[in-house]
């Protein structure tokens, strides 16, 4: 059963615009499937009705209703596939996620053949835009048919077809056998000396009574962070970089290669050369430069940071120096332990203030002071019972905005990271309200400050989403330039190292104890320790997917051992990285330099904040010209509106040198 939420967190919630909150969650219900033959009835329906609405937009005439006509086609294709395609990483009944799995093959089918309609296509190419917004939603519909292969020769574009139902197919098993790992690690209690007990007393045992140890987040990063063993840490370290497995090093290649392929059907070196012109950065070059100029501003911080974990092992152990080599395993432990010594803060000594379901109240509670909306929450039947729903609505107005499904702890076969799903996108077109879904995976015993960071992220992404208030569905929220689309959550981590920030979690949890600023204070004054190091690994993902993409494809494993290979800390043998890297082979493909490069963006919006992060008069602004906006304008207009000035990277490069 669902537990009820105490009344009085209702009734903190519920503020000046209780007499209008929704009691109901705008949009239509999340689909809830019996079993997995119910998921096949539903998906083989909704094919049938898309082809259905492709075939009368065939006979629409190329006029001023075509771009609606055709936003009303992808608005029911995201309706009857997106929540379907969720559940492939969400839901708890395995037979489910894979039905799910096998539907989400036959959208790619149909989208792929629907990529490439001919009729479609020069109907698009002769509607006449009315105003800006229809300019830039028939300009992305054009690049997008045109990049699903349409006007290629016939030989040509039946092959891009095959190449990317097959690459969708390679990124489907790959996140499968990621799902399906689930490994377990033996450890006695000696060997997890360090690592707090609500880790690890109540977990399974084997035979033997050794606790048995998966590798989701609340348990996998505790024991690295703060084991004393420098063996456990490396026996977990191993178990999670060898998640996937070999399989999955395979269906990287594969899908690198067919990248590179794809790219030549369209005359084009490299699968970077042909996504990277399409993107705010708007070249391979001025990415590569970018990344260059990122990696000259860290590198001397990087050595720093390195030398002192590096002394701090050599401290603790009681070796000397030139003989102490820091391990991969080593670097979190030793970080933990140079900024406890150092700063005295330690991020454990956080979650007795923030519980999880506050925590989740209280980003809520910053969001609509800083907005201006309301969240209410309303019961719903979904795919697992931990899952909640609510109502965002204008707090002014009372009006109903968007849906917002929060699936929050840890289970068995689900996603293992932190992401939003923008599952329906908005229209002010067609009143049509948007919903996501924020899956994360946090402790139930409380969070820590970076924990709590990362549910401010994702806020973000969901806020972008919620929003949204576009012409169009196909523009709405996060339908923006892969290297724009974080800068909006990425603004907001900064604010839960702001103390008056963090004094609203009294307001949605009186009881709760305040954590106190002294505390606070130590967390910001250790918060950029070891930041050098953290930007170059940052960097080196971002290296290492532009490498991938690159004009030489080459091979995924030895191109990781030798990029890692060249880094300070080297690379460790035996362990795969890229074969849990579920980032390139989906979205992020040539797209992952995307998180530094929206950082940029992140830090100058920031810039507006400085005085006040709560400020409603700028987060009204800011709502107005990025949030509501999408995708309707390019990302730097959006900025520009919003700052009153052309954007720069000062603020970026002013922290990474500081
Ligand atoms: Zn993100």
């Amino acid at each position: 059963m669902r537990p009820q939420l105490p009344l009085a967190l209702a009734a903190a919630l519920v503020t000046s615009a209780a007499a209008f909150a929704a009691p109901t969650l705008p949009g239509p219900a999340f689909p809830n499937f019996a079993d997995a033959k119910a998921v096949d009835t539903a998906c083989q329906s909704g094919l049938d009705g898309a082809a259905k609405r492709v075939k009368a937009l065939e006979k629409h005439a190329p006029d001023a209703k075509w771009p609606a006509a055709s936003d009303a086609l992808n608005a029911y294709i995201e309706d009857v596939s997106n929540p379907i395609d969720l559940l492939v990483y969400v839901h708890p009944d395995k037979a489910i996620r894979d039905a799910a799995q096998a539907c989400v093959l036959k959208w790619q089918d149909f989208t792929s053949t629907l990529g490439q309609n001919e009729t479609l296509y020069k109907a698009a190419a002769k509607v006449k835009p009315r105003n800006d917004i229809d300019r830039e939603f028939m300009r992305v519909t054009l690049d997008q048919f045109e990049d699903a292969g349409v006007s290629l020769p016939a030989d040509k574009r039946a092959r891009a077809k095959q190449i990317i139902d097959r690459v969708t197919e390679l990124d489907q098993q790959f996140n499968k056998n990621i799902r399906d790992t689930n490994t377990k690690v033996p450890f006695t209690a000696e060997e997890l000396k360090g690592v707090p007990e609500n880790v690890w007393k109540d977990k399974p045992r084997d035979d033997a009574g050794h606790y048995l140890l998966g590798l989701d987040y609340p348990t996998y990063l505790p024991v690295l962070d703060r084991a004393d063993n420098a063996a456990s840490r490396e026996r977990i370290y191993r178990a999670k970089l060898s998640e996937g497995g070999e399989g999955n090093l395979k269906l990287l290649n594969e899908i690198v290669q067919l990248r590179r392929e794809y790219a030549g059907l369209f005359g084009m070196k490299s699968y970077d050369d042909f996504q990277l012109r399409r993107r705010m950065s708007e070249s391979t070059a001025n990415t590569l430069r970018f990344l260059d100029d990122v990696k000259g501003a860290v590198k001397e911080g990087e050595a720093k940071d390195l030398a002192e974990l590096r002394e701090a092992k050599a401290k603790h152990l009681g070796t000397p120096l030139e003989q102490t080599k820091l391990e991969r395993w080593d670097w979190s432990y030793y970080t933990e332990r140079v900024r406890q010594a150092k700063y005295a803060v330690d991020q454990d000594a956080f979650r007795q203030y923030f519980p999880p379901q506050e925590s989740l109240q209280f980003i809520m509670k910053v969001a609509q002071d800083m907005l201006g909306i309301q969240y209410t929450r309303v019961p719903a039947k979904l795919w697992h019972e931990d899952v909640q729903a609510y109502a965002v609505s204008d707090a002014k107005s009372g009006k109903p905005l968007a849906t917002l499904l929060v699936d929050m702890y840890p289970r068995d076969g689900k996603y293992n990271h932190a992401a939003v799903w923008s599952y329906r996108n908005g229209s002010t077109l067609t009143n049509r309200v948007p919903q996501a879904a924020y899956v994360i995976n946090m402790d139930r015993k409380g969070l820590s400050l970076s924990e709590l960071e990362t549910m401010l992220h994702e806020m973000g992404h969901a806020l972008h989403n919620n929003l949204s208030a576009t012409r169009y569905a196909a523009q709405a929220g996060t339908s923006v330039k892969r290297d724009f689309v974080e800068a909006p959550s990425q603004m907001l981590e900064d604010w839960v190292y702001d103390k008056k920030v963090l004094k609203l979690f009294q307001t949605v949890c009186a009881n709760c104890k305040p954590v106190p600023d002294e505390l606070v204070d130590k967390a910001i004054a250790a918060r950029d320790f070891g930041k050098g190091a953290r930007f170059a690994r940052q960097h080196l993902y971002a290296s290492y997917d532009l490498a991938l993409h690159s004009a030489d494809a080459p091979e995924a494993m030895a191109t990781w051992a030798k990029m890692e290979g060249a880094t300070p800390l080297g690379h460790v043998q035996g362990t795969m990285f890229p074969a849990g890297f579920s980032h390139v082979t989906g979205g992020y493909g040539a797209g992952y330099y995307g998180y530094l490069y929206s950082l940029v963006v992140a830090m100058d919006l920031r810039t507006a904040f400085e005085a006040n992060h709560l400020d409603p008069v700028v987060g009204a602004r800011y709502r107005k010209e990025v949030l509501s906006q999408g995708g309707q304008k390019p990302p730097k207009e959006l900025v520009k509106n919003f700052l009153g000035r052309e954007t720069n990277s000062k603020a970026f490069y002013d922290y990474l040198k500081k």
